[in-house]
């Protein structure tokens, strides 16, 4: 089932999770560790994330230096497998451009069709970790870029313009947005430019970034159906846990703490405080989302199952 029907007519506010592959050479046990948890909330999907290789260097024995192409941590499409399997709860990859060619993409979508998973979450990827040698090449530029790749696959038209048989299901997509700006946008009209563009691709829903101010998540839905966006906006919801997310998140993710909680985590004097702290937004937050309608929320799940669980036994 497509994630548009997954969070309609579910009588209440449904919830998705965002989960991490686990680093390389950890068990799938700690993926499915953080499903069981939150299982009780009956997510109607479950995100997993993908995540390019890196440039590190590194010493050999010799003394001397390399430089060596890594991905920390692989296995997006094999989860989201063995999610979908197990659970029996549709799973949602994420496909990103940077760092994977065309071709790798187009490998990917073949996996994914012969294992039954027709959800996705396209994006473009942060670039910045990328080398120039790793951002050159037969690679997506934009997330548009991608959404036209999987558009012409679902059409039966390959990476390199061959035809092949349609498949019986077509993979259907959201993206992302930005209620406070994606932080290369010039100004939110540039960014709304591009989200109406997704959405006349294809793009079934947004998934926003996280905030913290939902003033700011209000007035952004509201701008982009003014523009004449339709599709839905889930709310992407992450609870603090550690003192220094105060600066981190901002700096990280361009998101916005508002001073009533800004002041509230400079009170805290351990992560123990400041989880607490993030907990108890969280649950305000999502209160107010479930009050103006919102659909579903999306919980960025990764690395804070326990706050999240805490939250969705407040709010489910
Ligand atoms: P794009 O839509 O390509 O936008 C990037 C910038 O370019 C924006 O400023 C936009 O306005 C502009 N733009 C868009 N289209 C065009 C165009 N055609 N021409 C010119 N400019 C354009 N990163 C990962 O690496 N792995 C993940 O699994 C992952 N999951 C995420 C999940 C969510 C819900 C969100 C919100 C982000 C996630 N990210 C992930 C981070 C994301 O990859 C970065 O925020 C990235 O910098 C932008 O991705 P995007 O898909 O919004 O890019």
């Amino acid at each position: 089932m497509k994630v548009t029907d997954l969070i309609q007519n579910n009588g209440k506010t449904a919830f998705s999770f965002e989960i991490l592959p686990p680093l390389k050479g950890n068990s799938i046990q700690k993926a499915y560790n953080i499903i069981d948890k939150l299982i009780e909330f009956d997510p109607k999907y479950i995100n997993i994330t993908t995540h390019h290789s890196e440039n590190i260097y590194k010493e050999l024995p010799d003394g001397t230096v390399t430089k060596v192409n890594v991905r920390k941590r692989p296995g997006t499409v094999a989860i989201a497998a063995s999610i979908q399997n197990k659970y029996n709860i549709t799973a949602v990859p994420h496909m990103i451009c940077k760092g994977f060619s065309k071709e790798e993409t187009e490998y990917a979508l073949i996996d994914l069709n012969f294992l039954g998973i027709h959800n996705l979450l396209l994006l473009r990827g942060d670039a910045h970790k990328l080398e120039s040698d790793q951002l050159a090449g037969n690679m997506n530029q934009y997330a548009t870029d991608l959404q036209v790749q999987v558009n012409h696959f679902n059409e039966g038209i390959t990476a390199d313009g061959g035809s092949f048989e349609r498949f019986e299901t077509p993979f259907s997509y959201g993206m992302a947005c930005y209620p406070e700006k994606h932080e290369e946008a010039p100004n939110l009209e540039s960014d709304i430019y591009y989200l109406k563009m997704k959405q006349a691709q294809g793009a079934e829903y947004f998934v926003t970034q996280m905030f913290f101010d939902n003033s700011k998540y209000f007035s952004f839905v509201e701008r982009c159906r003014a523009e004449g966006i339709t599709i839905p906006i889930i709310p992407g919801v992450k609870p603090i846990y550690k003192i220094n997310h105060l600066t981190l998140l901002p700096k990280t993710f361009r998101s916005d703490i508002p001073e009533e909680l800004a002041a509230e985590l400079r009170k805290c004097h351990s992560d123990a405080e400041a989880k607490d702290v993030g907990v108890e937004w969280g649950i305000k937050q999502c209160k107010e989302l479930i009050q103006y309608g919102v659909p579903s929320i999306h919980f960025y799940a990764l690395m804070a199952t326990e706050s999240v669980r805490r939250i969705a036994k407040e709010v489910y």
